[in-house]
């Protein structure tokens, strides 16, 4: 299909488990291709994206919640509709980098996203975890970052139309709001 083309909605019958407020706005039809333009150049800080995320707006970000030593942002490549990331805010590559008071705060923050994620979607379960080094399949290995991946009884079925290349801005935003929202009440 192309991107030109406007698609036929979708029926939320057809996505997996309870109707919810991600599901409702994950619209696979919409997603916009993203070609390698926006991939860091080199490892250093000044190329990271996740060094220059906390520069910018929450909405402009996708930042869902700054703390004093980590953030949260929606993942612009998700293996699943609302998929996380914790990233302390220095420039570090390893777990063993880190601080007592970052991993504190980064574990602190993994529960946090599991409450808000579980609220706003009802998720069934969680992949959660980092890939050290690109052989590991880190894809901005410089800069490490825990993954928050929900996971809903059946999303293998639509797991092979989210590949890693694939991103939705717009959808993004929506999310990014829904979020922000419940991280303050949850
Ligand atoms: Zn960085």
């Amino acid at each position: 299909m192309s991107v030109h083309e406007i698609p036929e909605p979708e029926s939320a019958a057809g996505f997996p488990g309870e109707p919810d407020g991600l599901q409702r706005l994950w619209t696979p039809h919409r997603m916009v291709y993203i070609g390698g333009e926006d991939r860091p150049k080199d490892a250093s800080a000044a190329e990271c994206p996740f060094c220059a995320a906390p520069q910018k707006t929450d909405e402009e970000g996708l930042i869902v919640a700054r703390g004093e030593k980590v953030y949260a942002v929606l993942n612009l490549y998700p293996y699943n509709p609302g998929h996380l990331l914790i990233c302390p805010y220095r420039h570090v590559a390893d777990f063993t980098d880190l601080t007592l008071e970052e991993v504190s705060e980064l574990s602190a923050f993994t529960k946090q996203a599991m409450r808000v994620v579980r609220a706003v979607s009802n998720a069934d379960g969680f992949n959660i975890g980092m890939n050290q080094g690109a052989v590991a399949g880190a894809g901005i290995a410089a800069h490490l970052h825990q993954h928050v991946v929900p996971r809903w009884s059946g999303d293998a079925n639509f797991l092979p139309i989210i590949a890693r290349t694939k991103a939705l801005p717009q959808v993004h935003g929506q999310i990014q709001e829904l979020y922000s929202e419940a991280w303050k009440t949850e």
